[in-house]
C-alpha cells in the first residue's frame, strides 16, 4: 500500500467513554464485520474483558475506507485498554499511530484518565483529534464540554466533533476527519527494514502472534528476521493482517500495521518494545523501544487443595507465555501451605489473573493481602529488597523505603474538602490544583503507593457520589516510618498477617486482625493468645478460650453408627486444618481472615 494512503490511530478515552462502541460502530460503518455478525465489543476478545467490559490486550484492526476525495484508505486502529493498571499497553499503541481520536462522554466531560493519555499522546507528537461521544444521551451537554476540551487541547470549541457510537450518527464525518487531518506515515522504503513490535499475544493453535508496525523498508513471508535487543533471528512462517479475522498478505510495507508468526512460544521471545529487523540486511539503529512494565503489587497465591500446586504452576506458566508483566516463584507459608509469589501491574491485573486462573484452569485459590516493593538498608550497609512482609529482614534497620505515585484527581469543585481530607488521611502532599472550567478542579498529590492501590478508588468514589476520577503513575520511592507488625498465634507467628505498615497505622493493623482471628479461629483446649507485635513489642492482644474438645461427649450412651460418623467426620475436618506450632486452626479461618471486608 502506498503509505500515503495509510493512516494508524488510535482511540484515546476514560473507561466507559465508549472507545469499543466507537470501534464496533467503524468496522461496522465500513463493511469490515458485516451486520449479522456484529456483536457488542467486537475487539474485545478475552471473555473477561466482555464480562467486565474492560479491554486489556491492545488490539489492532485494518479498516478501508472510501473517503469523500473517493480514493480507498486503509485506516488502522489500535485500540487500547483504559485502566491505570494497563497505561503501559496504551504508551505502546500510541508510539506505533500518527493521531489519535481523544473520545470524551458527552454527559461526563474529562475524566483524569483521559488526561493521562492526553498528556502520552501529546508526547508522542501525535495529531489530536477531540471528539464528544454520547450526544444521544438527553444527559449530554455537548456545548458545555466541547469548550472543556478545547480549553484543554487548545483548540475552538467548533472543532470538537460530535458523535454517538451507539447510534452512528457523525461516525463516518468522522472517518473523513482521520484522514484529512492526520498524516500518513513516513518511512524509507529502501532502507534496511526495521519494525517495531507494538503487541505479542500467545495463541494456542499458532504460538506467538506479535504484532507490528513497519517503519522502513519492508517485511515479507519465508524471510530471516532478527530480534534487535537480543540478536535471536526466527523465520517469518506467515505475515498478514486483522482485518479483522486474522488474513495472510504477501509482506507488509513502510507505515503498515499486521501480524507475523515465527513459531516461538513465549512472548518474551517477542518482546514488545523490540525491532525487527531483516537478517540478511539488518539495520543498525534500534527503534526507541518502551520502558518494561514492572510488577507494583504483590501477593501470595495458593491452591485451596494442596494437590492442585502443580496445576498452580502450569497455569502460571501459561499466562505467562501471554503476559510479560506477570511475575511469579515459589513460595512457602506455614499457614497455607505450597503456593506462588507473584508480581502485579495493580490490584485489577492480580483480580483479572486470580479470575482467569480460577475459570481457566479450575483452580480455587486464596491470595494473602497484597503489598507493595520495599527497599530496607541496614545499618550493617547491606540493603534488602521486600516482595513478601513475612521475610522482612531482622537486625538493625537504617532506613527503610516506599513507592510514591503522582496522583492526578478529577472532581467536581463541590468535593475538594472532601478529596483532601482522604488524601492526607493517606499520607498525601499535595501539589497543586488547577480549575479545568468553573466547577471542575484537577489536584495532583504524591501519595504512597501502598496507600493507594488497595482501597483508596472505592474511597475516593463514595466521598464524591461517584464524580471523581483518578490516575496515577509511579514516581519512585521515598524513606518512610514503616514498621512490620507480626500476628502471633500462641507465640508463633502467622506468615500470611504480617503486613507492613505505617507506625501511625500499626495499632489499627493489630487491633483489627487480632480481633478477626479470635471470631475465626475455634477454641482449643488451651488457652491461645492471639497477639500483634512490631519485633518483640505486643501492642494488641485477644484470647481464644479454652473448651474441652470431645465430641463423643454428646452422643449418650449407646448409638455406635452415629458415633462412628462423628470420628469420620472429624478426621474429614483434620484434613483441613493447619498447625501453627500447637494451634489448630481450619483453613477456613485464614481464607476468611484475608478476604477483604
Ligand atoms: P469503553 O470502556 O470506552 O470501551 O466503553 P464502551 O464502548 O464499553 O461503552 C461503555 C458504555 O457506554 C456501554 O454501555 C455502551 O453501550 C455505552 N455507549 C457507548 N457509546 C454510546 C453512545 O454513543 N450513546 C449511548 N447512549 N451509550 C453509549
Ligand atoms: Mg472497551
Amino acid at each position: 500500500t502506498d503509505p500515503a494512503l495509510i493512516r494508524n490511530f488510535c482511540i484515546i478515552a476514560h473507561i466507559d467513554h465508549g472507545k469499543s462502541t466507537l470501534a464496533d460502530r467503524m468496522l461496522q460503518i465500513t463493511g469490515v464485520v458485516e451486520d449479522r455478525q456484529m456483536r457488542a465489543q467486537y475487539l474485545d476478545r478475552m471473555d473477561i474483558e466482555r464480562e467486565r467490559g474492560i479491554t486489556i490486550k491492545s488490539q489492532a484492526v485494518r479498516i478501508p475506507f472510501t473517503a469523500l476525495d473517493d480514493r480507498t484508505y486503509t485506516l488502522n486502529l489500535i485500540d487500547t485498554p483504559g485502566h491505570v493498571d494497563f497505561t503501559y499497553e496504551v504508551s505502546r499503541s500510541l508510539a506505533a499511530c500518527e493521531g489519535a481520536i481523544l473520545l470524551v462522554d458527552a454527559a461526563q466531560g474529562i475524566e483524569a484518565q483521559t488526561l493521562a493519555n492526553l498528556y502520552m499522546a501529546l508526547d508522542n507528537d501525535l495529531t489530536i483529534i477531540p471528539v464528544l461521544n454520547k450526544i444521544d444521551l438527553p444527559a449530554a451537554q455537548p456545548e458545555k464540554y466541547a469548550e472543556e476540551l478545547a480549553g484543554i487541547i487548545g483548540c475552538e470549541p467548533s472543532d470538537v466533533l460530535k458523535v454517538s457510537a451507539k447510534t452512528g450518527e457523525g461516525v463516518e464525518d468522522l472517518l473523513n476527519e482521520i484522514v484529512t487531518q492526520m498524516t500518513p506515515p513516513v518511512g524509507d522504503a529502501d532502507a534496511p527494514a526495521r519494525a517495531m513490535i507494538f503487541d505479542s499475544v500467545y495463541d494456542t493453535y499458532r504460538g506467538v502472534v506479535t504484532y507490528v508496525r513497519v517503519i522502513d523498508g519492508k517485511l515479507s513471508p519465508r524471510e530471516r528476521i532478527q530480534m534487535m535487543s537480543t540478536r535471536a533471528s526466527h523465520e517469518i512462517l506467515e505475515i498478514g493482517v486483522s482485518s479483522p479475522e486474522p488474513t495472510k498478505c504477501g509482506g507488509l510495507g513502510v507505515g503498515e500495521v499486521g501480524y507475523i508468526i515465527t513459531g516461538v512460544k513465549d512472548v518474551r521471545q517477542s518482546k514488545v518494545g523490540d525491532t525487527i529487523t531483516a537478517l540478511n540486511r539488518p539495520a543498525t539503529d534500534m527503534l526507541e523501544g518502551y520502558q518494561e512494565p514492572k510488577p507494583m503489587v504483590f501477593s501470595g497465591l495458593y491452591p485451596i487443595e494442596g494437590t492442585d500446586y502443580p496445576v498452580l504452576r502450569d497455569a502460571l506458566e501459561k499466562l505467562q507465555l501471554n503476559d510479560a508483566s506477570l511475575v511469579f516463584e515459589p513460595e512457602t507459608s506455614a499457614a497455607l501451605g505450597f503456593g506462588f509469589r507473584c508480581g502485579f501491574l495493580g490490584l485489577l491485573h492480580l483480580e483479572i489473573t486470580r479470575a482467569r486462573l480460577e475459570r481457566e484452569f479450575n483452580l480455587d485459590l486464596i491470595s494473602t493481602a497484597p503489598n507493595v516493593i520495599y527497599r530496607v538498608d541496614m545499618e550493617d550497609g547491606t540493603e534488602h529488597v521486600v516482595t513478601n512482609p513475612s521475610e522482612f529482614p531482622a537486625g538493625k534497620i537504617a532506613s527503610i523505603y516506599e513507592p510514591v505515585v503522582k496522583a492526578t484527581v478529577l472532581s467536581p469543585s463541590e468535593f475538594i474538602g472532601q478529596i483532601m481530607e482522604l488524601c492526607q488521611d493517606r499520607r498525601g502532599e499535595l501539589h497543586g490544583m488547577d480549575y479545568l472550567s468553573e466547577d471542575r478542579v484537577e489536584m495532583r498529590y504524591t501519595l504512597p503507593m501502598a496507600e493507594i492501590v488497595f482501597d483508596f478508588f472505592d474511597h475516593l468514589k463514595s466521598r464524591t457520589k461517584g464524580y471523581a476520577s483518578l490516575d496515577y503513575e509511579p514516581k519512585g520511592e521515598v524513606a518512610a516510618d514503616l514498621v512490620k507488625v507480626d500476628i502471633l498465634l500462641q507465640g508463633e507467628p502467622v506468615d500470611a498477617f504480617s503486613a507492613i505498615v505505617h507506625k501511625e497505622k500499626s495499632y489499627a493493623y493489630g487491633v483489627a486482625m487480632t480481633k478477626k482471628l479470635r471470631e475465626l479461629i475455634p477454641r482449643q483446649q488451651f488457652e491461645v493468645p492471639v497477639q500483634a507485635a512490631i519485633g518483640a513489642r505486643v501492642i494488641a492482644r485477644e484470647n481464644i478460650r479454652a473448651i474441652r474438645k470431645d465430641v463423643l461427649a454428646k452422643c449418650y450412651g449407646g448409638d455406635i453408627s452415629r458415633k462412628r460418623k462423628l470420628l469420620e467426620k472429624q478426621k474429614e475436618g483434620k484434613k483441613r486444618m493447619k498447625m501453627v506450632g500447637r494451634v489448630e486452626v481450619p483453613q477456613e479461618a485464614f481464607i476468611s481472615a484475608l478476604s477483604t471486608d
